[in-house]
């Protein structure tokens, strides 16, 4: 728990002590005054709660960053006495005692091997999940689903839950429950929500910010989103290198006290000569929200799904189609937007024109666009291309690249649009690109409410972090340089 929530903590059990205290005294309050025992009580109350605050702040923060990021870096060595193994045995068994287990499903995971994990020996178990549609998740394994077990000693399972979350917005999370009741099970579903905590790292960028954030203890999965949250900066020229600073804030999700998975990152900040970069989450109306400035501008480089005027989608995207043309099954992985001709044409990202070209058997008159190391767009059959696109221009989103027209193999005039993901066409009208420019007023009002603690959090690991401790490879040089150092 960071400081500031110990002491928020603090305050609010002693509000709610003093408040307890207040209403009791002043519902009785005669009786009070004639006791001096009740009159000394109520003096140590009121006395010693200011006091018990005032050392629970103390202790929680203590009164500059460098005794704090000095206190981050203590090892607290303390003997702690062991009990001894007979005497924990002897708890064991005269408890009986019922034991937790958790696990998480895996690819090709069988039901046999959950079974195990979770400590449990139970044919009847198995044969009642096998039976019922609720626990489908788990007789035919959903990669990532979580389950709990409650098993006692003979590994029979108590209960065990199934954790489902929702795979759309608008469905909520459901744990299905699985109940002995002698020789019997029953089944039950509710729905759930997790226990959300907060978690801060901060660091200096050594050779990558993910290999960096890594380093002091990030989890994977959540250093390798951070990049993303200054995508359009990045393409814009950012060059988070060494000697730069980074602050994250990500979600840490438990049930029942058990962590369970990494959430979403919060915040991501990074300090580049000087100039310090903030990034937040916010909930723009997509699936999984996106990363934007306060301003409501998103941090990541946007798509415009149709990105031509006036258009109707005459050939949706599938694998493959019989040319309307030369009547050959071929593979169409585009998607073909019908629009009248000299209808523009825009760039669907920023990029760089990446190939301009004629195909009289295929694309006509078309561009390519690479947005970023991963993603490319594709523009076919043009009546004309845009004045001064050639190869190596850089465009931004939304800018005019050409005309709608007929050119190349083409039955009338229309727009033919791929978008290429690390080389393999997806739909762009289904697949999960950034497409949100601006946040709206309502959404950017949310993300400032929500923003407002987080920028707390960040400046207050700004501040440890000014206090600049060595990386380890600095502390090594300075170890071995020691010697060697001229003395005056
Ligand atoms: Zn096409």
């Amino acid at each position: 728990m960071s400081a500031p929530s110990i002491l928020a903590k603090n305050l609010r059990t002693v509000g709610q002590g003093l408040c307890l205290v207040a209403r009791g005294c002043a519902r009785s309050w005669d009786r009070v005054a004639k006791s001096p025992y009740r009159r000394l009580v109520l003096g140590i109350t009121f006395g010693i709660l200011p006091a018990s605050v005032a050392i629970a702040t103390y202790s929680a923060y203590p009164s500059d960053d460098e005794q704090m990021a000095r206190s981050l870096q203590t090892e607290i060595v303390a003997p702690l006495p062991i009990p001894s193994i007979a005497d924990q045995i002897t708890v064991v068994t005269t408890h009986s005692a019922v034991t937790t287990h958790t696990t998480m499903i895996r690819v090709n995971d069988t039901l046999g091997a959950i079974f195990s994990r979770l400590n449990i020996e139970d044919a009847a178990l198995q044969r009642f999940i096998r039976g019922q549609t609720l626990t489908q998740p788990l007789s035919t394994p959903r990669e990532g689903v979580y389950v709990q077990a409650k098993v006692t000693a003979d590994k029979k399972a108590q209960t065990l839950k199934i954790f489902l979350e929702s795979r759309s917005a608008n469905q909520k999370n459901s744990v299905v429950t699985i109940s002995r009741r002698g020789e019997r099970f029953a089944i039950n579903s509710a729905p759930f929500v997790y226990e959300t905590q907060q978690a801060m790292s901060a660091g200096l960028v050594e050779e990558s910010l993910i290999e960096s954030a890594k380093a002091v203890g990030v989890p994977g999965e959540i250093a390798e989103k951070m990049p993303l949250a200054f995508e359009r900066a990045i393409n814009n020229g950012l060059d988070i290198s060494k000697g730069d600073d980074f602050r994250v804030i990500y979600e840490r999700q438990f049930l029942e006290g058990d962590f369970v998975r990494n959430g979403k990152i919060l915040a991501v900040s990074v300090t580049h000569h000087g100039k310090t970069y903030e990034s937040f989450w916010a909930d723009d109306g997509t699936r999984n929200g996106g990363f934007y400035s306060l301003d409501g501008t998103s941090n990541r480089t946007t798509f415009i799904r149709v990105p031509v005027e006036g258009a109707r989608v005459t050939s949706s995207f599938m694998p493959m189609r019989r040319h309307p043309v030369t009547g050959v099954l071929r593979p169409h992985q585009g998607t073909d937007f019908g629009a009248p001709r000299g209808n523009k044409i825009f760039a669907a990202a920023d990029g760089v024109i990446s190939r301009r070209s004629f195909d009289k058997r295929g694309f006509g008159n078309y561009l390519m666009i690479k947005h970023d190391d991963s993603r490319t767009t594709l523009y076919g059959h043009m009546s004309r291309i845009a004045e001064g696109m050639k190869v190596g221009v850089p465009v931004k989103r939304g800018q005019v690249i050409g005309y709608v027209g007929a050119t190349g193999l083409a039955t009338g005039p229309h727009l033919h649009y791929e978008l290429r993901v690390n080389n393999r066409q997806v739909n762009p009208l289904k697949t999960s690109i950034p497409d949100k420019e601006h946040l709206t007023n309502e959404e950017k009002h949310k993300l400032l409410a929500s923003a407002r603690p987080l920028m707390a959090r960040l400046a207050m690991l700004n501040r440890i972090q000014s206090v600049k401790p060595l990386t380890p490879r600095e502390a090594v040089a300075k170890e071995e340089s020691t010697p060697e150092q001229p003395r005056s």
